[in-house]
């Protein structure tokens, strides 16, 4: 245990220990050895992170103003990019996500919280005109009060920003916990902000490897909103737990999502597309475009070019710069991918390419697949996967097309391959997703609205309206006058 390295709760600003004592670890996908002590914590933990939220709601941070939230913000985000090394670091450790993605996704982080800082300080409540002239109406715009995160394991740090940014910006405290597999990297961020200079208590992480944890913090009626990432199963939990407080929440959930080829797209751009679609990241993530619905005159062309990348994609240590996917972040993903390659073959679909593990790399690697002969009901084209693995099947006009994108209870992302302008403006507005990439595939931004239409979730991340989503809307009455009225009667 002396080389481990060790990890606390935050709670209050400061690092403690879990109220029970208990830790737990952390294990490295890749050399599949633990590599970090964490605390355990419990649902007591909770309820004093809950409390140190609460506190800092009611005192330095409640009294701040946006000017001092904008400029705080900023500065985290400085610290965010000066830091972003050690944070990819720790990332690769916890999940075998490839350094060279997240060193650029670490230092990108920071974005989010500049752009965040932009909005801090233009938060407006309105002035509303009166039917009635003797009264001043106006909006304040408050936060909604202390915020419950709940964050799942692939991209930790970035799926947690999409929450902490707004939330912030917006005045709100927040606890956080982070996914039981993948919890290191969200104490080191929890750490900057205060070197940052936030007042204790605004920023707290609660660590553990019992769900439990997640549906305490999900459920605690010290919470005033929550905002969860993860699996839609996990997602339904949460939102009955929410539903007790009556809590509105933020769900982004899994995927199962279309690339769409006509047959005059550019084929090698198109395959390049299904390639970082679904084989980046080891496809372990929402977005993933799993579904390769394609043109049958194209069909066999693009199945050989996204099969003939494939099969050159360097698999290996996620550390070196030169490796193009790493292994599958945590046992129990390794197995249920490997499951879906059972499933696939068993219903009868055939392997263009990969169909199985890798077991030559020692770690949870899978190779990167291409399934062919599979139809909307096989269940490798139903289910997300969160895997390696893409199914490719045909259509025959731009109707069945989109029919066929539509053909899921989810609707997160997706894209269009085809030169026709006129067509990719009309299919892009007939597929039910939250995003649709024309010509392209797996590109976010903080200025950009991302969420799922259906089983993807409810509400959307990013962009100048997500900090509605962490505010209250006031309405003030001001009575100018000084006089009484009929007190029987509607005003
Ligand atoms: P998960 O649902 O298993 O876990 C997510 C988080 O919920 C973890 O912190 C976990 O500890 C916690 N949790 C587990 N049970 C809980 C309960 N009963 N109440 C409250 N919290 C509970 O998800 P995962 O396996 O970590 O992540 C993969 C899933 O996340 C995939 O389905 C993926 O599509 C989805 N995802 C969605 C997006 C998006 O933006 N839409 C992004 C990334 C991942």
């Amino acid at each position: 245990m002396a080389d481990l390295e060790r990890f606390k709760l935050v709670i209050g600003g400061k690092p403690v220990d879990a109220l029970s004592g208990a830790t737990f670890e952390s294990q490295n996908p890749y050399t599949g050895q633990p590599w970090a002590v964490l605390a355990d914590g419990s649902p007591e933990d909770v309820d004093a992170a809950v409390t140190a939220a609460r506190a800092a709601l009611d005192g330095d941070w409640g009294a701040t103003t946006g000017f001092v939230r904008a400029q705080l913000l900023r500065r985290v985000g400085d610290l965010i990019a000066a830091n972003a090394e050690r944070l990819a670091r720790l990332e690769v450790s916890d999940s075998g996500k490839l350094y060279r993605e997240m060193i650029g996704q670490m230092t990108g982080l920071s974005s989010w919280y500049h752009y965040y800082a932009g909005i801090a300080d233009k938060l407006e409540g309105r002035q509303i005109p009166s039917p009635n002239p003797n009264y001043l109406v106006y909006t304040r715009k408050e936060p909604i009060g202390v915020v419950a995160a709940i964050t799942p394991w692939n991209s930790p740090l970035l799926l947690l920003t999409w929450k902490l940014a707004p939330a912030l910006a917006a005045g709100c405290t927040m606890v956080i916990k982070p996914s039981e597999h993948a919890p290191a990297s969200t104490v080191a961020l929890a750490e900057l902000f205060d070197e940052a200079g936030f007042p204790p208590g605004v920023v707290n992480v609660v660590t553990s490897q019992s769900p439990q944890v997640g549906a305490a913090l999900a459920g605690h009626p010290g919470v005033n909103k929550v905002a969860f990432t993860g699996a839609t199963s996990t997602g339904r939990h949460v939102a009955r737990a929410a539903a007790e407080n009556l809590n509105p929440v933020t769900l982004e959930l899994g995927g199962k999502s279309p690339q769409i080829v006509f047959p005059d797209a550019d084929l090698a751009a198109a395959a390049n597309g299904v390639i970082s679609g679904v084989f980046a990241a080891t496809g372990q993530t929402c977005m993933a475009g799993s579904r390769l619905i394609v043109h049958e005159s194209v069909h066999d062309e693009l199945v050989r070019l996204v099969a003939e990348r494939a099969s050159t994609i360097r698999l290996g240590d996620p550390l070196d710069a030169a490796t193009e996917m790493g292994p599958v972040a945590n046992a129990p993903q390794y197995a249920k991918v490997l499951h879906y390659l059972k499933t696939a073959q068993d219903e009868g679909a055939t392997v263009a390419y990969g169909g199985a593990a890798d077991e030559g790399l020692g770690g949870l690697f899978v190779k990167p697949t291409v399934l062919t002969g599979v139809g909307p009901e096989s269940t490798i084209v139903r289910e997300e996967v969160f895997g390696p693995v893409v199914a490719a099947y045909t259509f025959t006009d731009e109707d069945e097309a989109i029919t066929l994108a539509n053909d899921t209870p989810f609707g997160l992302a997706g894209a269009v391959w085809t030169k026709d302008v006129h067509r990719a403006h009309r299919v892009a507005a007939k597929v039910r997703a939250g995003t649709v990439w024309i010509n392209a595939y797996r590109v976010v931004a903080p200025g950009v609205p991302f969420g799922g239409y259906g089983l993807s979730g409810i509400g959307r991340e990013n962009g100048v309206d997500a900090v509605e989503a962490y505010t209250e809307n006031k309405s003030v009455w001001v009575e100018l006058t000084g006089g009484t009225r009929d007190p029987f009667t509607l005003g």
